[in-house]
């Protein structure tokens, strides 16, 4: 979805759009979508930079960091952006006005934005950086690849180089006294 800008009225634009399956195109994000996206805004000029605010509501399926099972993820996901225009040598009128405000800056082209765009971005920013299933996750072998959730395996635990460092440096300092 496209919002051209060239007969945007001088009070500014609100939109709405409820995504259809297979309208926006998820295959080089880390996320499936089970809800729908819906995006709500509004797009308003200053100069040549255009502010477009609003909210995108959606669910995202992602994975465990640790032991890879399907996370729901819901999105409720306030943005508020500030476009501005390809051309660098362009005038922009409100850049001083709006730029002071430390809002993000996103580039558009061909006097449109590109909500699409937007909304990819938006679910993107909207996952966390660290996914679990629960916070007690115990994951996968790294042996083996058993799911330490649901069965307990024969591997043995290798001990992790950092945890041996400490241990010895108790050890050392245990020496000492
Ligand atoms: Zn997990
Ligand atoms: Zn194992």
């Amino acid at each position: 979805m496209f919002i051209s800008l060239s007969r945007l009225p001088a009070d500014g634009l609100p939109f709405n759009h409820q995504y259809a399956e297979g309208e926006l195109d998820t295959s080089e994000h880390e996320f499936e979508i089970v809800s729908l996206p819906e995006v709500t805004g509004r797009v308003d000029r200053a100069g040549m930079d255009m502010r477009v605010r609003g909210t995108v509501k959606s669910a995202l399926i992602t994975t465990c960091d640790r032991c890879l099972a399907d996370v729901q993820v819901p999105v409720d996901a306030p943005f508020d952006l500030i476009y501005v225009p390809e051309d660098p040598g362009a005038n922009h009128v409100g850049e001083t006005e709006l730029h002071d405000r430390d809002l993000d800056l996103v580039v558009y082209e061909n006097e449109q934005i590109n909500v699409d765009d937007l909304v990819l971005e938006q679910l993107e920013l909207s996952l966390p950086t660290r996914v679990l299933c629960r916070e007690e996750c115990r994951g996968l072998c790294s042996q083996c690849g058993a799911d330490l959730n649901f069965e307990q395996c024969q591997c043995q635990k290798p001990i992790d180089p950092r945890w041996q460092a400490l241990a010895d440096l108790k050890n050392s300092s245990e020496d000492e006294t």
